[in-house]
């Protein structure tokens, strides 16, 4: 089971962190290992002292695929939900100065956060949000997204073949920031909370 996360896929989060709008997706990848087994309690590690959620909506596939043509791209996605790709932006904005891998800042142990799974619409554009301690941290539409669904899973299979399980965050929107112990964080889309993690 592989886990791609595609960065800067929404205008305003690439201008929030004064990145390049991409010319063609950005992806980067964690192992299974960063999945949060317990969606419930996100630890904070020990190695960084600036984590920042990242509310990204996530597909699951549903079928093997290599080079996937435009016209079948939606079919291949099983179901739809919103995860977190925790990010420790300290690690990274060091990795980024020196053009080094991102991986130990993105793809940690519990790094990938998963919501309960709902049934995936074609056509339908997702409206999704992150709610911290009650409030709204960060709100997106995915009408909004630069690369959309069907863009992001022919890129991939380009370069990847995509298996039954693997796991596609298709970028965040504008409104990261770090997390603190104690906080409360609950993603939805729509009314529907698929999420709700302690941060401990
Ligand atoms: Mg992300």
């Amino acid at each position: 089971m592989k886990i791609f996360c595609i960065g800067r896929n929404y205008i305003d989060h690439a201008k929030e962190l004064n990145n390049p709008v991409p010319s063609s997706p950005l992806i980067f990848m964690k192992p299974p290992t960063a999945l949060l087994k317990d969606p419930q309690v996100f630890y904070t590690p020990a190695f960084s002292e600036e984590v920042h959620y990242e509310i990204e909506v996530v597909l699951k596939m549903t079928k093997n695929g290599k080079s996937i043509q435009p016209a079948f791209a939606l079919d291949y996605i099983e179901a739809v939900t919103v995860g977190i790709d925790f990010t420790a932006r300290d690690l990274q904005s060091k990795l980024k100065t020196k053009g080094h891998p991102w991986e130990i800042a993105k793809a940690f142990d519990g790094s990938a956060l998963v919501g309960s799974w709902k049934e995936f619409e074609k056509g339908e554009n997702i409206d999704f949000r992150l709610e911290k301690n009650g409030e709204i941290a960060q709100k997106g539409n995915t009408s909004n997204l630069i690369f959309n669904f069907a863009h992001l899973i022919c890129y991939v299979s380009k370069y990847f073949t995509i298996q039954k399980g693997d796991l596609i965050y298709t970028g965040t929107p504008a409104g990261v920031g770090p997390v603190t112990i104690g906080d409360d964080l609950a993603g939805y889309i729509k009314n529907d909370q698929l999420f709700n993690c302690q941060i401990k």
